[in-house]
């Protein structure tokens, strides 16, 4: 099996503060998905200009003072739902024209959270969906969250990833963002920035503070965090570039890629 995260960054227009979708990109990638006949798939993308807009306005996931914040926060809540689920929506439509078949399974309806960390999900229909030979999509998503000062969290397509690998044990996790890996510092802000073919630790990263992008789930870093946790269990993760063509085809066939491998085995 291989988990595929799509990044926010590629398929949606992540600089816009609306939801702002890439269909040049989305369509391209689910060709090459189709076109690289992978058995058992999972699909995780991240909420891009959908989420972080809505989930940032209302601070789903900060503290709840009284009564009136409750209320405002539960209606940031639900839209924030609804427009990562109008992106689901999306990714499955392009998916579905290229003839995958996409299933949606939103986490907010089967992950529950403690203190922002996914602590349960029924990872049973992920199984039994991938079992009829169906391609799961996930995304970034908000759910429930059993710390009463908060009641509802904000969970990154990149925390699913990671939860899911720990629980479903897939050969390959492949991320794919706007830049070709992890670099040095960021590519965006330093052009001279530098690639790093392997990464096994958080010090790899010359100027941490500047691995954030406008993200309310942690950008760069965040990522990074969560694959080195990965990695300290044995599972190695790939990020690679899924704004340019043929990548995500060529990393789905197994073939070398221009990207940053997470590992502790160096
Ligand atoms: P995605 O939406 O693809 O999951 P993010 O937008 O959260 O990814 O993170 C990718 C962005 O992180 C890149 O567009 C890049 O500008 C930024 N970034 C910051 N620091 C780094 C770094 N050291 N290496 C690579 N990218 C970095």
């Amino acid at each position: 099996m291989i988990i595929l995260k799509l990044g926010g960054s590629v398929i949606t227009r992540k600089d816009r503060d609306k939801p702002t979708l890439d269909p040049v990109n989305l369509d391209r990638i689910a060709q090459e998905i189709a076109r690289s006949n992978v058995d058992e798939l999972v699909i995780v993308h991240g909420a891009g200009s959908f989420g972080h807009p809505y989930a940032s306005k209302f601070e789903i996931g900060s503290e709840i003072t009284d009564e009136k914040e409750f209320f405002r926060k539960k209606r940031g809540f639900t839209l924030t739902q609804n427009a990562v689920q109008n992106l689901n929506h999306y990714v499955c439509n392009f998916l579905l024209k290229h003839g995958i078949p996409a299933i949606a399974l939103p986490p907010s309806s089967f992950m529950v959270c403690e203190n922002k960390r996914i602590k349960t999900a029924n990872l049973e229909m992920v199984e039994r969906y991938l079992e009829m030979g169906m391609v799961p999509v996930l995304h970034g998503d908000v759910v429930l969250d059993d710390n009463k000062n908060i009641q509802m969290a904000v969970v990154s397509g990149d925390q699913i990833i990671t939860y899911l690998a720990e629980n479903l044990k897939p050969e390959r996790i492949i991320l794919g963002s706007d830049v070709d890996g992890i670099y040095n510092r960021d590519p965006k802000a330093h052009p001279e920035a530098q690639l790093l073919p392997v990464v096994n630790s958080m010090d790899d990263l010359e100027f941490l503070e500047g691995a954030r992008t406008v993200d309310v789930t942690g950008g760069m870093a965040g990522k990074l965090k969560e694959l080195l946790d990965l990695a300290e269990i044995g599972t190695e993760s790939e990020i690679i570039n899924a704004g340019n063509a043929k990548i995500v085809e060529c990393a789905l066939k197994g073939e070398k890629v221009r990207g940053t491998l997470i590992t502790k085995n160096v």
